[in-house]
Parts: structure tokens; C-alpha cells; sequence
């Protein structure tokens, strides 16, 4: 057993221990210390209460019935006196031990006369009989009628021995605190181990996350909390292994990525080396292949740099004005000499002068003609697409005609390392960075841009850039929010 384990342990033991021992104390202090007095104060209140009922009913009609009915239920006796002294009424619930009934063992006159004589409105003895050798309560209170008749109220109430109960109490309350004392002791183990068992389970499974075992297999044991904890871990371990599968994806593609371009630099290499000799347009046409493949590698590297940064959106923007249908068609001649039979096909305006971040924007088309030509259908065609918009922005729109992006992956493919399992209808080597980076770039230009797809027919990614007159570019640069991806 842990430290742990032990410590909530003997906290729950600690905490029902006090929660016995200050039960019993209260049980011992009202059941057996208080008693005696507990039960004199309440056989005072109770003659007093019956004082004045007495004293409300003594001047009505039924007074005698009401005086029955009132000693009755308080179970005492009751004399009621003219002022001369004399009986007016009498009700003797008590018996021979009623004291106010034996003038021989109680003077009613140290009783009488403080109350008779207005010293006191009321007045209560606590008297030994030695008769009978017990107390009794006797309770003396003085009422005027509305014409002036005064009458004295007479109660006596016994005052019986509590010492035997008090004795059955102890032993009962010893048997009792004992029984409590073991079932404390027993419950806290009980409680403990209830805790404690997912506790220790749940410690033993998260060591294996920190082995790098992502299994989401925690169980709270129905405790709510341990459950909530339970859950959370299981929810980290299902994250941390995703991660984990995007890391070990990413390296794989990026070295495939890495890998076929050096293959074909080294193939090429070697055949203008070994076969193709003083053949200058056949070594041209091989060494325009090396070239363009240390391009794509030197974008891929340049990608990963990048997103290792994670700085795209906050890099300072060199802005220039360029030819975007220049740049569109070197990349496209680019594509065309490594894809040959694919037809990337440029729809241009006039005028395609943009100012933007020349570089970056190069990035943005790299990634999605590459992107095109990885995804388009099979009539291996591409189509890029430029136009001047109402609002003076230049839209580009690169289309091809592949499988399309379910709508549900519309807004997932712009996330890093996002690659969809469904839609490649071929194996397609990819490091799942390309539109992140072209999100980065976009944003950072305060442009819109966004993708209309339908599966089946085709993908269309778009942005748009400001065409290059500078004043009206510079006020479009800077809207207050930077434009959300649309689909
Ligand atoms: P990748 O290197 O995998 O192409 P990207 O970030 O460029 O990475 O793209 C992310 C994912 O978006 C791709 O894996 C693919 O599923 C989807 N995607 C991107 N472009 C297209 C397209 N033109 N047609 C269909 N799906 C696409």
C-alpha cells in the first residue's frame, strides 16, 4: 500500500472516529451527566405551563372539568384557595403522595404568602418529602377576577428518582459506544479500500501513459470524482495517441516526400553520367528534371521550417507589386515539365499585377497546383483561374476535377498535419502541411480565401489578393479582422 492509500485511509477513519467519539460524548452529556437536570427543568416547565392553564380556566364555567383535564395530562394535583385560605376546588392526581393533600407533611402557608401578599406573581419550591423520602415540585400562583375575587393556584408535581434510569443508560450507552467505536473502524476500512482500489488503478494505468502506452482504459469504479478523472485520462490518452499517430504519419510522408525527389536526382545524376553523353537536349531536358525535383525538395524543407517557426502569421510581410499571372505560369511550366501528362490549363485577365509578399504567395500556388495535381480526377486536369473582381481584388481559383472534400472535412483540411483517410482514391505522398501554410500566408495578407468542393465533381480552392494600385491596395490590407477560411 502507498503513502497515499494509507493517508485516505486514515483520514476517513480519523474523520468517522470524531464524528463516533463526539456522538457518544453528546449521548453520555443529555443521557447520563444532564439528566437529573435536564428533567427537573422540564417537570418546572411544565408545572408553570400548567399554571397558567389552570390560571385561564379558573373563573370559567367548567372550571372543575377544565382543572381535571389540565392535572390529568401533567399528571399532578392540584388545590385551588379562596383569599380566606379556604378550599374552593381540589383534584388529587397524585394520591398519598400528593404533599399539598398532607398538611402534616407540607405548610402551605411559606407556600402562600410571598404570592398572597404580591411579592411574587408565582412561585415554585422544589420540596423534600421525608415521608416518602422524594422531591416534588410545588408551583403557587395568585389570579384577580375582573370584579376583584383573588383566588391561589396550588399544583404539586412529583419529582421522581431518575438515578436508576440513569444506570440502565450507562450500561446501554457502553455496549452502544463500543458497537460505534468497531463500526467507525470498520467502515473507514471499507470506504478506504473502495477509494482507494480505482486509485491505485488509475496510478498503475497512468505509468503507462508516461511509457508512452496511450490506452484509453480508465474506470472511476462509479465514484463520480474518481469517474471525472477517470474520463479526463482517458480523453488525454486518446489525444496523446493521436499525436503520436500524426507524428509517426508526418515522418513517414515527409520522408517518402524527401525520399522521391532524391531518388530521382541521383537517377538522373547518374544517367546524364553513365548514358546520355554529348546529347546537349536530352542532358538539358535531365538536368531541368534535377533542377525542378531540388526544387520541390527545397520546398518541402522550406515548408517544414515554416511550420517549425509557427511564426507564418506574425512574419513581417515584404509586399511588392508583381505579375501573379507571371509567377502562375512558371509554376505551372514547373509542374508540366515533372507532370507531362498532366494539362494545367491558365485562364488569365490582362492585368494580374498584385501586391502582396512575392514569396509567400509563390507558397500558396505551389502548394495548391500541387495539391491539384495530387487530387484531380481522372482526365489529369488542372485549370487555373484569374480574375478581376467587383471589389478590385484579383481572385485566383485553382480547380480540378478529383473525388471532392466531404463537406464535414471542409474545415479540417486547413489544420496541420490534416490529410484525409477517404477521399484518396490513390496513394498520394503528403505531409498533410500544404493548406496550413497556405492558411498562414493568406491570413497574414488579411486576404480571403476559402474552397468550394463537391465529391465527385471536383475541389475549387480560391483567394483573393489586391490588385497593384497602391493606395487602394494599402486600405485593403488592413481590415480590423483577418478573414475566417469559407468554404
Ligand atoms: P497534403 O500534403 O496531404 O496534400 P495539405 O495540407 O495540402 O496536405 O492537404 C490536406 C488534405 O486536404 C489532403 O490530405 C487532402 O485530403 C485534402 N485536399 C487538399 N487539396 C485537395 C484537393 N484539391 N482535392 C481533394 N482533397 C484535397
Amino acid at each position: 500500500m502507498s503513502i497515499k492509500q494509507k493517508s485516505i485511509e486514515r483520514n476517513i477513519m480519523f474523520s468517522l472516529l470524531w464524528y463516533t467519539v463526539f456522538t457518544l460524548l453528546l449521548l453520555w452529556a443529555f443521557q447520563v451527566m444532564f439528566l437529573n437536570r435536564y428533567y427537573h427543568i422540564m417537570q418546572k416547565t411544565s408545572i408553570m405551563q400548567a399554571g397558567s392553564q389552570v390560571a385561564q380556566h379558573i373563573w370559567s364555567e367548567d372550571a372543575d372539568t377544565q382543572l381535571e383535564r389540565i392535572c390529568f395530562s401533567h399528571s399532578m394535583c392540584c388545590l385551588v384557595l379562596d383569599e380566606k385560605g379556604e378550599s374552593y376546588s381540589s383534584i388529587d392526581m397524585l394520591g398519598r403522595s400528593c404533599l399539598i393533600h398532607s398538611p402534616a407533611r407540607f405548610s402551605l402557608v411559606k407556600l402562600i404568602n410571598p404570592v398572597l401578599s404580591g411579592r411574587q406573581a408565582e412561585q415554585v419550591l422544589r420540596v423534600k418529602d421525608n415521608h416518602f423520602r422524594n422531591e416534588s415540585l410545588v408551583y403557587a400562583k395568585a389570579v384577580q377576577s375582573a370584579e376583584g375575587q383573588r383566588r391561589i393556584i396550588i399544583l404539586n408535581a412529583s419529582l421522581d428518582p431518575v438515578g436508576s434510569t440513569i444506570g440502565i443508560l450507562k450500561s446501554q450507552l457502553k455496549i452502544i459506544s463500543l458497537v460505534l467505536l468497531l463500526m467507525a473502524l470498520m467502515l473507514s476500512k471499507v470506504v478506504a479500500r473502495r477509494l482507494s482500489r480505482p486509485l491505485q488503478r488509475i496510478t498503475s494505468q497512468a505509468k503507462r501513459l508516461a511509457q508512452g502506452e496511450y490506452v484509453a482504459d480508465y474506470d472511476g469504479g462509479g465514484i463520480a470524482e474518481l469517474d471525472a478523472l477517470a474520463q479526463t485520462l482517458n480523453f488525454s490518452a486518446g489525444e496523446l495517441s493521436k499525436v503520436e499517430d500524426l507524428r509517426r504519419e508526418l515522418v513517414a510522408n515527409v520522408s517518402h516526400d524527401l525520399k522521391t525527389p532524391l531518388t530521382m536526382i541521383k537517377a538522373y545524376a547518374e544517367m546524364i553520367r553513365d548514358l546520355t553523353g554529348d546529347d546537349k537536349p536530352k542532358r538539358d531536358a535531365q538536368l531541368d528534371v534535377i533542377i525542378s525535383e531540388s526544387d520541390r525538395l527545397t520546398a518541402l524543407v522550406t515548408d517544414l521550417i515554416r511550420i517549425s517557426r509557427d511564426g507564418e502569421q506574425n512574419r513581417p510581410l515584404s509586399l511588392t507589386a508583381f505579375d501573379l499571372r507571371k509567377m502562375v505560369q512558371v509554376i505551372i511550366e514547373r509542374f508540366g515539365q515533372t507532370n507531362p501528362e498532366y494539362t494545367i490549363l491558365l485562364q488569365c485577365e490582362d492585368d494580374a499585377t498584385v501586391y502582396a509578399d512575392e514569396s509567400s504567395i509563390g507558397q500558396v500556388l505551389y502548394n495548391l497546383i500541387s495539391n491539384a495535381i495530387n487530387y484531380t480526377g481522372a482526365d489529369k486536369q488542372v485549370t487555373v483561374r484569374l480574375s478581376r473582381q467587383p471589389n478590385g481584388l484579383l481572385r485566383t481559383e485553382v480547380r480540378d476535377t478529383g473525388a471532392g472534400i466531404p463537406e464535414k472535412e471542409l474545415s479540417l483540411i486547413w489544420e496541420r498535419y490534416y490529410r484525409s483517410r477517404n477521399t484518396h482514391q490513390r496513394p498520394v505522398a503528403g505531409s498533410g502541411l500544404g493548406l496550413s501554410i497556405v492558411r498562414g500566408v493568406l491570413t497574414n495578407h488579411h486576404a480571403p480565401f476559402g474552397v468550394q468542393s463537391r465529391v465527385g465533381a471536383g475541389s475549387c480552392f480560391w483567394f483573393e489578393l489586391p490588385m497593384a494600385d497602391i493606395n487602394r491596395a494599402l486600405q485593403q490590407m488592413a481590415p480590423a479582422e483577418p478573414s475566417a477560411p469559407q468554404a
